[in-house]
């Protein structure tokens, strides 16, 4: 056989026409070079995700917004508790409808905590699923993408947790036009003995400082000029480094920067509450008296089989001194009933706790056992109905007391940034320094001037209260 008068032997041929059909099967795929992710769980899931989305856009892929016009359905999934891994196959299973129309060609990959738990299970349970990758592989999904695409399967399972290379690329936010998060930390080095995220996501590593601030900067010069800063643990920002807990020189760094107006600091532990940290959001105004402090339990005992480091007297000594070095501070709590052993009597003094702290918002898990945790062979288990009567025995207790904290605002002037208008269009939306988004209220702004832009920050009077939401309006309207 010759082709233009060489010599060629056939096998040269035939990897010729290979070489040539698979270009032309990847031009006449890369319309298709799309992908749908869906993103579950909490806010550090999110950034993960928003990760994985410019590693994809880097690459040549193309987000859409509905799972059928996607070529990869991706799942980045929560499964540290229970109902979140609930949550999670519920949706895998949902998305594994749309293949079925076109199981040769779109491709399902399931992302994150829950196959960084379970990824066999996952892969012989649900053969629908394509591929899994765990929290610390999040920077190979492109490759995951490709070798779909070209060899039809991925093979690899998840490799240890410990990898933050993926939070360490300039990324583009899918929050709102004003606020973005960063995540400072991967990871958690508490052992908490219900929680399963040291396991999934493996011990605390800080990110450099450096590459925080520069992520601070390019994220305000896109106008995101609120600032979130996320860990499991940010208190603890910097140990892991030198030895030294350096939140606060990371929250001057970042409020230095002169396009950013806000930073709010979520998920601090109270014993690394440093008199550094509170004092500097005392003095630097750009930071929010905001602080979601996660306390768990009021009942000493509780604290000590969940192997938390505080007390009921110093986490009281600290909200005191939290309250009186920052006044019109909000402060957001995560409680948890029906831990192993818990009693009558230890609830009462949770209730009794909460009842004389007064959260201004509260949010209350029910105890998941969680095999790998110290606690899930702890015994005696509460009786679950025990445990739904107590969860809501608090919740009563805590739309009461938010709604006092709401009333107590009404009529504070406060700096409100727009962030969508409510369905009827009457009303914007928008979040005031004491509202974090995703898990908090917001505020209905009430405005004469309807040319206000989205992501526009304006003054806005408090009027009006309600159980969750609260009331505003514009100024001129107030004067009126
Ligand atoms: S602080 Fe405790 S509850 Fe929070 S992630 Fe770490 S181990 Fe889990």
């Amino acid at each position: 056989m010759t082709t233009g008068g060489h010599a060629c032997h056939p096998s040269d041929f035939i990897s010729a026409v290979r070489q040539m059909l698979r270009c032309r099967l990847n031009q006449d795929l890369s319309p298709k070079q799309t992908y749908y992710l869906l993103s579950l769980g909490c806010t550090k899931n999110l950034v993960d995700s928003e990760s994985m989305s410019q590693i994809l856009l880097e690459r040549g892929f193309r987000s859409v917004d509905q799972p059928e016009q996607a070529r990869f359905l991706v799942v980045n999934t929560c499964g540290f508790i229970q109902s979140a891994k609930e949550e999670a196959i519920a949706a895998i299973l949902d998305l594994a409808e749309y293949k079925k129309a076109e199981e040769q060609t779109r491709f399902l990959i399931v992302a994150g905590c829950l196959p960084q738990r379970y990824a066999r299970d996952i892969l012989s349970s649900m053969p629908e699923v394509d591929a899994v990758i765990g929290t610390a592989d999040y920077v190979r999904i492109a490759d995951v993408f490709s070798s779909l695409q070209a060899y039809g399967r991925w093979d690899q399972l998840p490799g240890q947790a410990g990898s933050i290379e993926h939070l360490m690329i300039n990324r583009k936010p899918s929050t709102s036009p004003a606020h973005a998060y960063i995540k400072i930390a991967e990871g958690c080095s508490n052992r908490c003995a219900y929680c399963a995220i040291p396991g999934i996501r493996g011990p605390y590593r800080s990110r450099p400082l450096e590459d925080l601030v520069n992520e601070a900067e390019a994220l305000s010069r896109q106008g995101y000029d609120e600032l979130i800063l996320i860990a499991q643990d940010t208190t603890r920002y910097g140990l892991d480094l030198d030895g030294r807990l350096r939140l606060p020189d990371l929250l001057r760094a970042i409020c230095a920067l002169p396009q950013v107006r806000l930073v709010r600091i979520l998920y601090v532990y109270a014993d690394t509450m440093t008199d550094e940290l509170i004092d500097l959001m005392r003095d630097e105004p750009k930071i929010a008296r905001y602080l979601d402090l996660p306390i768990q339990h009021a009942s000493d005992r509780m604290l000590g089989l969940m192997n938390r480091r505080d007390t009921a007297t110093s986490l009281k000594a600290l909200i005191e001194r939290l309250r009186q070095t920052l006044p019109g501070l909000i402060l957001r709590s995560t409680v948890m009933v029906g831990f192993p052993g818990e009693t009558a009597d230890d609830f009462r003094q949770l209730m009794k706790f909460l009842k004389e702290i007064r959260f201004d918002r509260l949010g209350c898990f029910i105890f998941s056992p969680e095999e790998g945790t110290p606690a899930y062979t702890m015994r005696p288990r509460v009786r679950r109905q025990t445990a739904e009567n107590r969860y809501h025995a608090v919740m009563q207790l805590q739309k009461d007391l938010s709604r006092q904290s709401n009333l107590a605002r009404v009529g504070q002037i406060v700096d409100v940034t727009l962030e969508s208008t409510d369905q009827d269009g009457i009303f914007y939306v928008g979040r005031s320094y004491g509202e974090a988004p995703d898990v908090d209220p917001v505020i209905y702004v009430a405005a004469r001037a309807y040319g206000l832009q989205i992501g526009q920050t304006i003054p806005v009077r408090l009027v009006d209260a309600g159980d969750y939401d609260l009331t505003g309006v514009t100024l001129d309207e107030s004067s009126e």
